[in-house]
């Protein structure tokens, strides 16, 4: 919208300088017209040179257009966040800056992040944010200071990240939560300070924090170790700026459940998006982009199929063994024997990677096609958790039906194959705290042991009597590793 409005203003300028242009032409050629030999020989030099002036500038800011909007775009974003930058500038100054802590400028857009199209949608704004702050300003409005991103290693949650900045075009301050915890007391907190003071000297940036769980993992609140006094930092340091000072903290975990919850409090990282592992299409997109430009004779439709559990990382590094084994082979294409080589090595080398055979996609895909017929929801198949009802205050009714979904994976598979598999431990967790809240928190019912096995036998019964049904969802989770509401 703003490069528009600025084209506009540039488009506008260029015109009025053009008819002051034509009408200063046509007042020259008519004093020439009435005055005849009168005229001076300075004045109509005079006038022929600024005619010619005036001509040559309107065609510069023509050509040079592109460049001008960019250098209006960029005092524009950085004078919107300037009485905040100011303030901050005085503040770093006082604060010791000789630290290794540096921004990066990212190169890396969106176009370099393959599939995920939902996850790019949704940080879009973020990106808006950062390119026209004034869009926002103007309303009150303020984006959160932190996103978190959550999901299993290697599916780009740093890459995403680097994307905002680039996309933005804002520097980009990396920090791995593990260098945060230092041997000293003391010091993980002043490398803290430094690095939320370099950012918001740096305004508009994003400071990414990856495995924010190294260093906020849950107080103990018996201890006051280096730790700690590290978290207490980072809380103080977001609780310090505001939502219009132009930094953006991104952070990044695997393991959001052993966070502090002060952490995820509003303000803070109050904004929390998943990454989980790529889906058939993504993982397409994310082959065919690694095999852009290189010679091959590669399925790319088969081979997303058959690399159902990578995740983008593991189909990075499988292109690459590939690509290597090509070379060793002496020969310039790449052909599905060296995927096949590759991928072996992958399972049973160094870098395992878990790969899904037959047999365990479609227990998985009974696990999850019962989940989602019992909890009407969309249901993915590496999602690790289903959606809850969540009221403020909650019937037993509802607290029974949260546990019924999270043991419905297990007691499906349990009814079509007719034997039981260890799938997904946390599930069972979930379901045992729950029923203890009923019992022991609410007492809506005397016994744990008693209530889950009601539960159970429910799920039985009502599993078994629509086992056809969850045949028929495993099939749309099998060919599209994910069922919708409009499937069930
Ligand atoms: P994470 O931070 O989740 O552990 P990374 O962002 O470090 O994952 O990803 C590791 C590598 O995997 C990246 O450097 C990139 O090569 C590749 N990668 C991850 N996600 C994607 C994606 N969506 N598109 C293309 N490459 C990806």
């Amino acid at each position: 919208m703003s490069q528009n409005s600025d084209n506009k203003v540039l488009d506008k300028n260029f015109k009025l300088m053009a008819m002051s242009a034509v009408v200063l032409l046509i007042l020259f050629v008519y004093t020439l017209y009435k005055g005849g030999s009168h005229i001076e020989g300075g004045s109509y030099y005079l006038g022929i040179g600024f005619l010619f002036i005036l001509l040559f500038v309107a065609l510069i800011v023509k050509m040079k257009q592109d460049k001008l909007k960019e250098y209006f775009n960029k005092n524009k974003k950085n004078s919107a966040f300037g009485t905040q930058l100011e303030q901050s500038k005085a503040n770093a100054s006082n604060e010791d800056l000789n630290t290794n802590i540096h921004a990066v400028n990212s190169n890396v857009t969106f176009k370099d992040v393959a599939g995920i199209k939902e996850i790019k949608e949704e940080l879009e704004e973020v990106v808006d944010f950062l390119n026209e702050p004034q869009k926002y300003l103007k309303h009150g409005v303020k984006l959160p200071k932190g996103v978190i991103l959550v999901g299993p290693p290697g599916v780009g949650k740093t890459l995403i990240a680097r994307a905002v900045a680039g996309e933005a075009d804002v520097p980009f301050f990396y920090q791995s939560g593990a260098s945060f915890v230092q041997i000293y007391v003391g010091m993980g907190a002043k490398k803290v300070r430094e690095l939320f003071a370099k950012a918001k000297q740096n305004a508009p940036a994003i400071v990414f924090i990856d495995e924010i769980d190294a260093v906020g993992k849950k107080r103990s609140g018996t201890s006051n170790d280096e730790r700690e006094s590290t978290l207490n930092e980072l809380l103080t340091q977001m609780d310090g700026f505001e939502g219009d000072s132009g930094v953006i903290v991104m952070a990044a975990t695997n393991k959001v459940e052993v966070l502090d919850e002060a952490l995820l409090r509003a303000g803070r990282f109050d904004r929390r998006v998943h990454v989980g592992l790529p889906n058939i299409e993504d993982r397409k997109k994310i082959l065919e982009l690694y095999l852009d430009g290189k010679n091959h004779e590669i399925n790319i439709e088969q081979l997303s199929i058959d690399t159902t559990g990578f995740s983008s990382a593991a189909l990075s590094t499988l292109i690459n063994e590939a690509l290597l084994n090509m070379i060793k082979r002496k020969s310039k294409i790449l052909d599905s024997d060296d995927i096949e080589i590759a991928k072996n090595k992958l399972q049973f080398g160094k870098k395992q990677i878990k790969i899904l055979d037959e047999k365990q996609k479609e227990i998985l895909s009974i696990y999850q096609a019962s989940k989602a017929f019992i909890s009407k929801t969309k249901v993915s198949l590496f999602d690790e958790s289903i959606e809850k009802i969540s009221a403020t205050y909650p019937s037993y009714h509802e607290l029974c039906e949260n546990i019924k979904r999270d043991l419905a994976g297990f007691i499906g598979v349990e009814v079509i194959k007719k034997e039981k598999y260890a799938i997904n431990h946390k599930d069972l967790e979930d379901a045992d705290t729950l029923a203890d809240e009923i019992v022991n928190k609410y007492k809506m019912s005397n016994s744990k042991e008693e209530l889950l096995n009601n539960i159970k036998n429910d799920l039985r019964a009502e599993l078994s009597h629509n086992a056809d049904e969850i045949n028929r969802l495993k099939e749309i989770m099998l060919k599209n590793e994910v069922i919708t509401t409009n499937d069930i």
